[in-house]
């Protein structure tokens, strides 16, 4: 389904990729992969800061991710203010990633899901940790951010900006921050990288607990993780997008659209 402004929308945003995919396209794309690599269900999003005005964040209407077309995707201010809603209903949770786009310049993407192999981790007190190369990026420390520390009992969904905030400021100048009872965020530097990271997020979380289960677990050292994310080039993530737009039935545009190309 088109919503109403999505003409003008697409006009507007269009002619920034020289390679042929808009940026709506490509977020339609993060949103097919995350479904079909099972990250999110009908819950979860993915967001990318507008490319031409960084004030500005892209998310789709409130739809599962599975069933996103271009024309459902809206735009918002840093305050989670819809900019073009044009009668469509926007996600509760979009103020997760307002606060974050807010806080974090580096940050050119966000992707918020209820992965269940995450969920364990936020509950329990076992910290989640990098056990397998791939799974470097959530860094050597991913924060639990509590709801109840701040706000109390609250049905738990971020659907205001304080609430926002205090999970922006948990997660820091991280790329994950665990949300207790709920799931997680995935910040970074472009929608590849974000989407690389929570799939390789989500293994990870499946592999430490298959692990735990035989017995001690040795983790990545914190000089590993510094040395793999020190060499981890562009290539890495296109590699595996070509890959996941395979599997999801997307087209795949070979050049990066936003994002440093050598990482
Ligand atoms: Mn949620």
């Amino acid at each position: 389904m088109v919503g109403p402004n999505a003409a003008g929308i697409l006009a507007d945003n269009a002619p920034t990729m020289a390679t042929g995919a808009s940026p709506f396209d490509e977020l339609v794309t993060a949103n097919r992969i995350l479904a079909r690599e099972g990250v999110v269900d009908a819950f979860g999003h993915v967001s990318l800061r507008h490319p031409g005005h960084p004030d500005r964040f892209c998310l789709s209407r409130a739809r599962a991710p599975e069933c996103i077309e271009p024309g459902d995707i809206m735009q918002f201010g840093l305050d989670g203010a819809a900019l073009d809603a044009g009668g469509r209903k926007p996600y509760a949770e979009r103020f997760i990633h307002a606060a974050i786009y807010e806080a974090r310049p580096d940050v050119l993407a966000v992707v918020h899901n209820h992965s269940p192999a995450v969920i364990p981790f936020g509950i329990t007190g076992t910290p989640l940790r990098p056990v397998m190369h791939m799974c470097a990026s959530m860094g050597v420390e991913v924060p639990v951010w509590d709801s109840r520390t701040h706000f109390g009992d609250t049905n738990l969904l971020v659907t205001a900006m304080p609430m926002a905030r205090d999970l922006a400021a948990s997660l820091g100048t991280r790329s994950v921050a665990l949300m207790r009872g709920h799931g997680c965020v995935v910040a970074g530097g472009s929608l590849r990288e974000v989407v690389f990271n929570s799939i390789y997020l989500q293994l990870n979380a499946e592999l430490q607990q298959r692990a735990a289960a035989l017995g001690p677990v040795t983790f990545l050292s914190d000089g590993e993780v510094a040395a793999i994310l020190r060499t981890r080039s562009s290539f890495t993530f296109e590699r595996a997008w070509e890959y996941w737009c395979q599997r999801a039935g997307r087209p795949y545009d070979e050049r990066p659209m936003e994002g440093p190309l050598a990482r």
